[in-house]
């Protein structure tokens, strides 16, 4: 299927969701994962209308950067190195992977003014990144204090091999830790799982291979 009407498919789906669950589809931001995908696809979703482009790794990321339109928003949606954290700051807009304090001081340094998400790892899952629902309140408290990096809200990653309705119960719980730090923004659902996300809450989905095929 084309890059074409497979998001017209989302779209469609992402409208019926919402309304299902009473919301306006406008809420809804759809973040095009499109890391290990070739140039050429990333072109093509933004010629049907695509603004918000996720990637996971800095060097794949950046010559990408370079070369797509400026008026894209680029989402950092991998593992967040604090190596990396101030380099990453400076040409995203919006990380998702927030999860330890030295990241947050890394990033600051940019003095880009980005959006940022701390991710939960919501069914304290071994070997899984994101902080556990009880470090929430510190590592909010430290990112308020932050001056060019802005929390919005929180993002998980559900557990894998699990069916969208087996989802709920850890998208529900990701709400309600957001609602309790004052979230705006709720960073969950991907290309199995996002209808159940939106019902749920989500902001913002993270949609890759629904919309370009499997990766390499
Ligand atoms: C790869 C990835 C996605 C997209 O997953 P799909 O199942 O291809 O939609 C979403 N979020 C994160 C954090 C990812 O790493």
């Amino acid at each position: 299927m084309s890059i074409k009407s497979q998001l017209e498919n989302i779209q469609t789906r992402i409208d019926l969701a919402a309304k299902s669950a009473n919301r306006r589809p406008e809420e809804i931001t759809l973040v095009a994962v499109s890391k290990t995908q070739p140039l050429e696809l990333l072109q093509e979703a933004y010629a049907l209308g695509i603004r918000h482009f996720g990637e996971s790794r800095l060097q794949e990321a950046l010559p990408k950067i370079e070369a797509m339109p400026k008026d894209i928003h680029w989402h950092f949606i991998g593992t967040l190195q604090s190596n990396k954290a101030k380099r990453i700051a400076s040409v995203f807009s919006t990380v998702h992977t927030f999860c330890k304090e030295p990241q947050v001081f890394e990033a600051d340094k940019a003095q880009h003014s980005i959006d940022c998400f701390i991710e939960v790892n919501i069914a304290s899952e071994v070997q899984k990144s994101g902080i556990a629902p009880f470090e929430l309140d510190e590592l909010h408290a430290k990112l308020l204090q932050s001056k060019h990096v802005h929390f919005r809200g929180l993002m998980t990653i559900g557990p894998a091999g699990l069916e969208p309705e087996q989802m709920r119960p850890y998208f529900k719980e990701l709400r309600s830790l957001a609602e309790r730090v004052g979230s705006e923004s709720i960073s969950m659902g991907m290309s199995g799982d996002f209808e159940v996300a939106i019902q749920e809450g989500a902001s913002h989905i993270r949609i890759g291979t629904a919309i370009f095929g499997s990766r390499q």
